[in-house]
């Protein structure tokens, strides 16, 4: 349950995404039996172009009703910061997440983006100006290429290699023998996990959304994906908004500001200086954290 989309719902996200017409959407929802868990209203408008300030005021939600896994939650995420989400596995990170890209409500309070309500607003034309890079991103069978324009159908080779340069797969890609025609298998079984969340980098980059939602992968990536993740990032997080699950240390002390989740609670927010400072649940993680990496150097 950690990880951040199911892959039918990545499928019914990207393909939002890619599509961007209702019919196929309702098709492709018909054809998986499947929906995210919310209900566009009647009177739902496009959401125009935004900056990227995303709001929670005193988010509520529970998968079930009975039991809240968010509770009371108030958040402003300024538009171009990089905020990251940490906390214990079960902490409810990747739940708020799931409710700015709107695959849930909440059950009391508000999620907006630059001050419109997400219940306001077309489902399709809020996805379309975020992007999402899940743990284990989904790739479809099919070419490297189209894999790599999922959410921009028109971009160009150039523009496909200009993203691969960004998140340092070009020689990977140029080693294939088919290159960007080289056929990648559902789940992505021909590549590595790391090379797969750099494809989903690649994506996100390629795309340029303004607001990017970035699960960070758990599982222990090589040292090599591991830099090109980190040093991605970094150009990716430039001018836009980032919600970042973050995992590791180095990944939540690229944020602006940290906010520490736990049992469905903000219980600290600030900088990583602030916060290890604090003496809080931060300055613990962060003692775990480096004790770990001296384990590994
Ligand atoms: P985190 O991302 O911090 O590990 P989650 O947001 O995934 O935490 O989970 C928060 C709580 O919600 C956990 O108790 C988890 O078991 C529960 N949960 C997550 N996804 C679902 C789901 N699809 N249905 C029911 N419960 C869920």
């Amino acid at each position: 349950l950690g990880a951040f989309f199911q892959p039918i719902q990545q499928l019914v996200q990207l393909y939002s995404t890619y599509q961007q017409g209702q019919s196929s959407i309702t098709k492709l929802k018909s054809l998986l039996g499947t929906t995210p868990d919310v209900v566009e209203a009647p009177g739902a408008v496009d959401l125009p172009p935004v900056q990227g300030q995303i709001t929670f005021d005193d988010v509520t939600f529970g998968y079930d009703s009975s039991r809240p896994v968010i509770s009371g939650v108030s958040l402003d995420i300024r538009a171009g910061e990089t905020v990251a989400f940490v906390g214990p596995t079960g902490a409810g990170k990747s739940t708020l997440a799931k409710l700015v890209t709107r695959f849930y409500d909440p059950t009391s309070g508000r999620v907006l983006i630059d001050g419109h309500d997400l219940r306001d607003v077309r489902i399709e034309s809020l996805r379309r100006q975020l992007g999402v890079v899940p743990q284990e991103p989904f790739l479809f069978a099919g070419p490297l290429r189209d894999n790599i324009r999922f959410a921009s159908p028109d971009a160009s080779d150039d523009e496909v290699w200009a993203a691969l340069r960004a998140v340092g797969l070009v020689e990977v890609v140029e080693r294939m023998p088919q290159g960007l025609d080289t056929v990648v298998q559902e789940r992505g079984q021909s590549l590595s996990s790391g090379e797969r969340q750099l494809v989903a980098l690649a994506r996100a980059f390629l795309a340029q959304p303004r607001v990017l939602v970035l699960d960070e992968a758990t599982s222990n990536l090589d040292l090599q994906s591991e830099t090109k993740i980190e040093d991605a990032l970094d150009v990716l997080l430039e001018q836009r908004t980032a919600i970042l699950i973050a995992h590791r240390l180095s990944t939540a002390m690229k944020a602006d500001r940290i906010v520490v989740v736990d049992d469905g609670r903000i219980v600290e927010v600030g900088s990583h200086d602030q916060l290890v400072a604090a003496g809080g649940k931060y300055t613990q993680m962060y003692a775990t954290w480096t004790s770990q990496a001296a384990e590994v150097h």
